[in-house]
Parts: structure tokens; C-alpha cells; sequence
């Protein structure tokens, strides 16, 4: 992991701190001391890096998420609402399509409609 600035390190645990998704906007509300770009730049970095994860909402706005544990999200796609879920790896690595692969991490977003 490269060395963080002191801003990063800031909007890391601010994004840690706020436990499940939240945009740039929503972090730069919380430090308002560090402009927009900044924020944007730094949830970038660390989402590159593996440090968080991007999840595109509808109304193409990003949204992040530091999770110490990884699992996967069901997406609404009329009112954005995330949920944190589980499925089991083993089933995932069992996927015919993966046998060429050893997959070290799989991330699953599924999209549809709140029931
Ligand atoms: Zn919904
Ligand atoms: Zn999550």
C-alpha cells in the first residue's frame, strides 16, 4: 500500500467511520475542509489500489465502501438502496466459465428492483 497523505488517511476513515457506502459528496460533507476534487481523487486512488470498493449508482454518481470483510451487493436501480450480502465462495469458484481461473476475489453486484 502506498504511503497516504494526511488528507487521504482523513477521508479513509471518514469513509470507514460512515460503515457501508457514501459518496464523494457525502464525505466532503463531513470534512469540508478538503475540496471535492480532492476526495474524488483520493476514493479513486483507493479503489484502483483495492482499499475500497466503487459501486456505480444509477444517475452516474459512484459510490465507495471500505470494508474490511469482503461480500456483495444487490443494487436497486430505481431507488439506489445497497445491501451488504453473502453468497458463498464456493459456489462462485464452481462457475464453468471460471474453470480457466483462480480467482483470488470475487465481487458481485447484482441490479434490479427493491421487491
Ligand atoms: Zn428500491
Ligand atoms: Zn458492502
Amino acid at each position: 500500500m502506498n504511503k497516504l497523505t494526511s488528507k487521504g488517511e482523513l477521508i479513509l476513515k471518514t469513509l470507514q467511520h460512515m460503515k457501508g457506502f457514501c459518496t464523494a459528496q457525502e464525505i466532503h460533507k463531513k470534512v469540508p475542509e478538503i475540496n471535492l476534487t480532492t476526495v474524488y481523487r483520493n476514493l479513486e486512488r483507493f479503489s484502483d489500489s483495492g482499499l475500497v470498493q466503487k459501486i456505480s449508482l444509477p444517475h452516474q454518481e459512484f459510490a465507495y465502501e471500505f470494508s474490511e470483510h469482503k461480500h456483495h451487493h444487490t443494487i436497486c436501480d430505481s431507488c439506489s438502496n445497497i445491501k451488504h450480502i453473502t453468497l458463498p465462495a464456493k459456489v462462485l469458484r464452481e462457475i464453468p466459465e471460471l474453470s480457466h481461473f483462480d480467482p483470488d476475489s470475487i465481487e458481485v453486484i447484482i441490479r434490479g428492483k427493491c421487491k
